[in-house]
């Protein structure tokens, strides 16, 4: 199949109610998803992901602001003349049709002529790995063979943008990181803007070019994985984007180079001054991969700061150890990588844990 025309998604102070403006779904959503991007909604349930998908689709009507696509807009353009494909998450291939047929069908609709839809149907098959299946009905296949074809049956009309609602969660996991990198890299050779949902972070940050974390119907932040992972801004996204320790407290500044943090149940902790703390109350978070754990006599280096703890609780995860510590009234995680050999902290054990000074973010509360 030949690339298809790359074009922008636009929503422009995009709101969205239910029950006459008593349930409000969607708050004024500001995000512009690139010509070719495959771009990630990530969320818990219910922070109105699928709603915006709806919304692109046509399915959804907003009662405020403008989407625009490929620059035009096309608010209440109904869905079937917007040239959007969408694959729902329970598949919904028609189960007394072939593979074949299934694909067909968007074709035969548009009246296509037999030697067009014989070609592109080919076509399609051929990208998503199921020719040698046409003749069969979508019972006689995989959890992830019906997937391809729900996929083949979306980009064989040629839209203009594919929406992806959960595509994944129906399948195993072993199945659903084999699908990943298949989705990923059909996107490529196609080069269509896609949209995908999920409330899968690992999913969103493997496949995703950029991604928008919402949460409550508000776009929390917006950017590339690796920003959000190491740039949160605020709470909620650093802990829904990867794992974190979060510890609210109050800060003071000391001289040109320290700040005080203190955190109730815990204590002192003096850190190097940082651009993004602010006197009074903040949260810091730092991940548990960056935190060294030692016993004994602290380890003298200027990059981490030292708190005392005792090992609650050990997880063997092969590649690494996650440890849950308790230091003072607040339990911390920590990630030690694991080699054959090493010796593990014992349940109970008294441990130092250093957090890596360079690695903490200041978040607001
Ligand atoms: P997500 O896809 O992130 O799980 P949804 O977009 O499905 O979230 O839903 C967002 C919110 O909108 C939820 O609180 C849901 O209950 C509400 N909602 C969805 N559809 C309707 C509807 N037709 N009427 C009223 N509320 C709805």
């Amino acid at each position: 199949m030949k690339q298809l025309r790359k074009i922008a998604v636009e929503c422009r102070n995009i709101g969205l109610s239910y029950d006459g403006g008593k349930t409000e779904v969607l708050k004024d959503i500001n995000l512009r998803i690139e010509p070719g991007e495959f771009f990630a909604l990530l969320g818990p349930s219910g922070s109105g992901k699928s709603t915006l998908l709806r919304l692109i689709a046509g399915f959804n009507q907003h009662q405020r602001g403008q989407l625009l696509v490929d620059g035009k807009d096309i608010t209440g353009v109904p869905p079937h003349a917007r040239n959007i494909g969408m694959v729902f998450q329970s598949y919904a291939l028609w189960p007394h049709m072939t593979v074949w047929d299934n694909v067909a069908f968007g074709l035969v609709e548009r009246r296509m002529d037999k030697a067009t839809i014989r070609q592109k149907v080919g076509a399609a098959l051929e990208l998503v790995g199921l020719a040698q299946y046409a003749n069969r009905r979508p019972n006689q296949l995989s959890g992830g063979q019906q997937q391809r074809v729900a996929l083949a049956r979306t980009i064989v009309i040629e839209p203009q943008v594919l929406l992806l609602d959960e595509p994944l969660s129906n399948l195993d996991k072993k199945l659903r990181v084999q699908m990943r990198e298949e989705l990923r890299s059909l996107q490529r050779t196609l080069g269509i803007t896609t949209v995908f949902v999920t409330h899968d972070q690992e999913e969103a940050m493997t496949t995703a070019d950029r991604m928008a974390v919402m949460d409550k119907g508000v776009v929390q932040q917006l950017g590339t994985p690796a920003v959000l992972f190491d740039y949160p801004v605020n709470p909620f996204v650093a802990n829904f984007v990867g794992t974190t320790n979060l510890l609210t407290g109050d800060i003071e500044h000391v001289n040109g180079d320290t700040l005080r943090f203190r955190a109730p149940g815990i204590g002192e902790i003096i850190l190097p001054k940082h651009p993004e703390a602010r006197t009074g109350r903040m949260a810091i978070s730092f991940r548990p991969h960056t935190i060294r754990m030692a016993v004994g006599d602290a380890v003298r280096d200027g990059a981490y700061v030292w708190l005392n703890g005792a090992v609650e609780q050990s997880e063997f995860l092969g590649e690494f150890t996650r440890y849950r510590v308790r230091v003072g009234e607040a339990v911390i995680t920590a990630d030690q990588s694991h080699f054959s050999g090493t010796t593990s902290f014992a349940p109970s054990a008294s441990v130092r844990l250093g957090i890596d000074t360079s690695q903490i973010r200041y978040l607001p509360v």
